[in-house]
């Protein structure tokens, strides 16, 4: 057997057993994982300046001569250092290396090279320490770009380095193309070792822009072949046939009308339940379009038809206010509801599991609300018939899949408030039927929306101040500083890099959420200022965002971990900071989290500085939040400004479900949509052919590699 994607990283040179504990830290094992560690940036090493031009804050790259012989000096406890003069047209510079002796006769007196570091300049003389040197010849160009991984503690840059080419030489024997060569050609598409070799180590910016767009082409097509395969072997179990639905009980327990979104969707979903193949439907709609009442009659359908029903959210929070709102409506109708989530006593729950797992129709639970404390140990269900996903996007990947693993012949029916535009709706949601909620309950009240700039703070504070004395509460959120990415002003990120290889515009200095948090609780020393954040354990975002609920807390500070989920209706005044920063999308989903209650809710964008440095597209994006309300129209100029990262990282969760756990590796820059739409395309022409994958033996694979799909999952 020769070597494959799947030989571990130990068959490399130089990497052992300890090296190896390090990459797995990475989630690296295999030579496979290694080349799809690709580069978070790249060194532009290709920009030459002299010495003059070098940059003040960073590295650059000069062509240098060197002038004087390299002598080293020796220091005390073995310690040394190399050190030589060498020059351009505009001055001379003096390079030195620690602990590197052997260098020493390397650098001759009249060797030309690229040397990359950053050049100190101290009163008119210039000086480099360790650069990156290569030798350079009038005749072969060096490559202008260096590839910058994501690193852990171990494993240096170099390592990698080496490690990815020994990785792409071994494997470049196997190097036939997974992907038809007739849609490489109509696609116009480089072959996956070049665009391989080329994102780790482009030759050219060119290169390196043809290699992302195979990638990312790639990624689109595997997904949707994936989806599409997986799909299909789900639609060939059995799910139980749910003829008797009959949803007037549920309605007359409502103290309001059904808008006519609501009621077609309900329609669409007692048709699909009483089909004896699994619904697979996806409900959509804009926050507080009422979805809940949807799942509540599919709910109701299934327990009318002796099975059990399911509801699973992402917080604790969620379940129980669920629980509080749906319990007493079956309860009305003589059916039996539990909560089941992690802070349930031992004893209930021993009683719940019991309970579900009973094969007496007259003791068994019918219906169970909870959150992933359903996916447990011991939690069977003997009759499942219907499960609920709510707000799918936040749950994590692996525990919605298990859910509907656990349970593949009941009916799917997941909601979602992330309204997505058409084109990409179709796209990753293209195996499940969508239902979508496009009607507001009438007498919703608008959210105000302003957008303002730093200038604004003082009236800003006697805003917060003026809500939370009539009684109300206010949200901040702030981007997430320990979110991004580090880069150096000499790095070009990789999603940055479009098919001309030009630059996306730089950010301006960002709100620090911690800090912003105490500068509030100074501000207003007699209220409560809480602070949520993303890698805060969950017991504690709950027990912060419950006081926030109960209203002993008046203003929370956090980052975008409260987009969706709870509800409190008290909560009127919504503040972004830094709102320059946040997709239109993620906007909309913010601000609605106020306007929930009986309160006039306002909203309030604040731009960073003094607005001077957010650009021309931030500032047209925010005037789309001030002026639009529609999360749909919001959506599409999203889309079309930001391009479909964002929501594919919202949706990616939802395609992990249907397809056993694909991340979007690269897919996430601008230009991105056209490539979708056209893989898409793609990939049904190519299932309506060879439904099976069977005449591609190696694009199946390739397709469960990308997906690293359990066996069998795709037959
Ligand atoms: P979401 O779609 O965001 O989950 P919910 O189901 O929580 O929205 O509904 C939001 C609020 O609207 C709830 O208080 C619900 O009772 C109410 N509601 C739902 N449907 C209607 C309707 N047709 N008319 C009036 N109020 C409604
Ligand atoms: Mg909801």
């Amino acid at each position: 057997m020769g070597v494959t994607r799947e030989s571990p990283i130990t068959v490399l040179g130089g990497v052992g057993r300890v090296k190896a504990e390090h990459y797995a830290k990475m989630g690296i094992y295999t030579l496979g994982d290694l080349i799809l560690h690709y580069p978070r940036a790249y060194e532009n090493r290709g920009d030459i300046v002299t010495l003059e031009q070098a940059r003040p804050d960073g590295k650059s790259a000069l062509i240098l001569t060197v002038a004087t012989e390299a002598r080293v000096v020796r220091l005390r406890s073995h310690k040394s250092f190399l050190k030589f003069r060498a020059f351009d047209d505009s001055g001379s510079c003096e390079i030195v290396y620690f602990n590197q002796d052997y260098l020493k006769s390397q650098f001759c007196i009249g060797s030309i090279y690229r040397f990359f570091g950053k050049v100190e300049r101290k009163g008119g003389k210039y000086s480099m320490s360790s650069p990156v040197a290569e030798p350079w010849t009038p005749t072969a160009e060096l490559p202008p770009l260096w590839a910058v991984y994501r690193m852990t503690e171990g494993i240096t840059p170099k390592q990698i380095a080496k490690d990815v080419s020994a990785a792409l030489e071994l494997l470049a024997a196997d190097a036939a193309d997974p992907l038809p060569a007739s849609l490489l050609q109509r696609r116009s598409l480089c072959t996956l070792s070049y665009a391989e070799r080329n994102i780790h180590k482009p030759s050219s910016w060119e290169a390196l822009a043809a290699a992302r767009r195979r990638l990312v082409y790639d990624e689109f097509f595997c997904f949707s072949l994936g989806a599409a395969l997986t799909h299909r072997k789900e639609k060939t179990l059995g799910a139980p046939a749910c003829q008797n639905g009959d949803v007037t009980p549920l309605l007359r327990t409502l103290p309001y009308e059904l808008t006519g979104a609501q009621k077609r969707a309900i329609d669409s979903i007692r048709a699909d339940m009483q089909k004896n193949v699994p619904m697979s439907r996806i409900l959509v709609g804009d926050v507080g379009c009422g979805k809940t009442v949807c799942a509540a009659a599919a709910m109701l359908i299934a327990v009318q038809n002796g099975r059990q029903a399911v509801l699973m959210v992402p917080t604790e929070i969620l379940a129980r206010q669920h629980y509080s709102d749906l319990e007493p409506i079956f309860a009305s109708m003589g059916y039996s509801c539990a909560l089941l989530i992690g802070a349930t006593p031992a004893a209930e729950k021993r009683r719940i599991k019991a309970s579900l797992a009973s094969h007496d129709p007259l003791a068994r639970l019918q219906i169970v609300i909870g959150t992933h404390a359903l996916l447990s140990e011991g939690v069977e269900f003997s009759a499942p018939g219907l499960i609920v996903t709510d707000e799918q996007h936040r749950f994590g990947a692996r525990q919605r899949a298990k859910l509907a693993e656990k349970n593949a012949r009941a009916h799917l029916l997941v909601m979602s408030a992330t309204p997505i535009p058409r084109s990409l709706a179709l796209v990753l949601y293209g195996e499940l039927d969508i239902s979508k909620i496009d009607e507001m309950p009438p007498g919703r009240q608008r959210v105000d929306t302003f957008v303002v700039d730093e200038s604004y703070r003082a009236r800003l504070n006697g805003f917060i101040q003026k809500q939370i004395d009539g009684g109300g509460q206010v949200y901040v959120v702030c981007p997430a500083v320990e979110e991004q990415e580090e880069v150096a002003p000499e790095e070009i990120m990789l999603s940055q890099i479009g098919d001309g290889g030009e630059m996306r515009e730089e950010k301006p200095p960002l709100k620090a959420a911690v800090a912003y948090a105490e500068e509030l609780q100074k501000s207003f020393p007699h209220l409560r200022v809480a602070f949520l954040h993303g890698k805060m354990k969950s017991a504690e975002k709950e027990f912060v965002m419950q006081n926030f609920a109960n209203g002993e807390v008046q203003i929370l500070v956090s980052t975008t971990v409260i987009e969706v989920g709870v509800n409190v209706p008290n909560a009127c005044l919504m503040i972004v900071e830094n709102a320059e920063r946040f997709g239109l999308s993620q906007l909309h989903q913010l601000r609605g989290r106020v306007g929930r209650g009986k309160r006039k809710s306002y909203c309030i964008l604040v731009m960073g500085g003094d607005g001077t440095s957010v650009s021309q597209t931030s500032k047209q994006r925010l005037e789309v939040m001030r002026t639009t309300y529609d999360g749909y129209l919001i959506a599409e100029q999203d889309l079309a400004q930001r391009g479909p990262g964002d929501f594919l990282a919202a949706a990616n969760d939802d395609t992990v479900r249907q397809s056993g756990g694909l991340t979007f590796r690269l897919a996430d820059a601008g230009e991105d949509v056209t490539l979708l739409q056209e893989a898409t395309e793609d990939a049904r022409a190519l299932l309506s052919e060879d439904a099976t994958l069977a005449d591609h033996p190696r694009l199946l694979e390739h397709v469960q590699n990308t997906f690293h799909l359990e066996n069998g999952l795709i037959s």
